[in-house]
């Protein structure tokens, strides 16, 4: 039998994350999650609690992972929060904030697990942008900021790791049914749905679904590059 493969997905406590975790593990993944809650230890799953937005917490749990998996062959960025306002209105606190989990915490992942990978000379990394880092959106400037910011970074990844058989991709999601999603009226939700080419809005097994077809061989020749999950609104 085969090695069985590990995988590092932070934000997998819910949402779009979980999913993540759910089709990885169904793949055969071992998989560590990273967030602020974590559930219950299952089967091939580890959680360990970690707080994005803080370096220190974010550094001692990637040494965690390290230390308990050895190797890494696909890293999945996908924490991220959303703190919006009209950008005359936007406090401090909220485009560090962003920023920070959304941003300068996939820097701090892939810097660690890239030596991994380029030492394994193999290697996936995912990064969960959104169609807002694309098209950009009113009352997002931070938000939009920290996703576009994923994919130039992303671009520039994926040329530095190419020479080591390491992949960096991103994800770009559309509107997608989550906690994230869940605090629209159910009006604006209708409203937005007309706005979607496919009529309406997305699953998270979708997202998961794409995120698993790019870390498996079956995407081998696919590096920088930027796929929305969206329904078409990017295009
Ligand atoms: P949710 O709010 O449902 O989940 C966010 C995840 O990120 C949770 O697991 C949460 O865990 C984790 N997270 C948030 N802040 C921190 C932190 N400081 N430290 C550690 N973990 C953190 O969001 P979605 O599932 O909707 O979004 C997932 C990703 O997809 C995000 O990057 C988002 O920007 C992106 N996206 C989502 C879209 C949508 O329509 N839903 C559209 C486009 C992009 P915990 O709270 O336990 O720490």
């Amino acid at each position: 039998m085969s090695e069985r493969k590990h995988a590092l997905v932070t934000g997998g406590s819910r949402g779009i994350g979980s999913e993540i975790v759910k089709v990885l593990l169904s793949e055969g993944y071992e998989v560590w999650s990273l967030s602020r809650t974590t559930g219950e230890d299952a089967e091939n799953l580890h959680y360990i609690s970690c707080d994005m937005a803080d370096r220190s917490s974010v550094e001692a749990a990637l040494e965690a992972v390290v230390k308990q998996a050895g190797t890494v062959d696909v890293l999945v960025n996908n924490a991220g929060i959303t703190r919006d306002g009209l950008i005359m209105r936007m406090k401090d606190e909220a485009w560090d904030e962003v920023l920070s989990v959304n941003l300068t915490s996939v820097f701090l992942t892939c810097r660690r697990i890239s030596r991994l990978m380029a030492t394994q000379r193999r290697g996936a990394i995912i990064n969960i942008s959104s169609v807002v880092g694309i098209m950009g959106n009113g009352g997002q400037t931070n938000y939009a900021a920290s996703k576009a910011g994923i994919i130039g970074f992303s671009k520039s990844l994926a040329r530095e790791l190419s020479g080591r058989n390491v992949r960096v991709n991103v994800v770009a999601p559309g509107f997608i049914e989550t906690a994230m999603t869940d605090a629209l009226s159910q009006t604006l939700k209708e409203q937005i749905a007309t706005q979607i080419p496919l009529g309406r809005i997305g699953k998270a097994e979708e997202v998961a679904q794409t995120v698993a077809f790019l870390a498996s061989e079956k995407a081998s020749y696919i590096t920088g590059q930027v796929l929305a999950v969206d329904g078409g609104m990017a295009m």
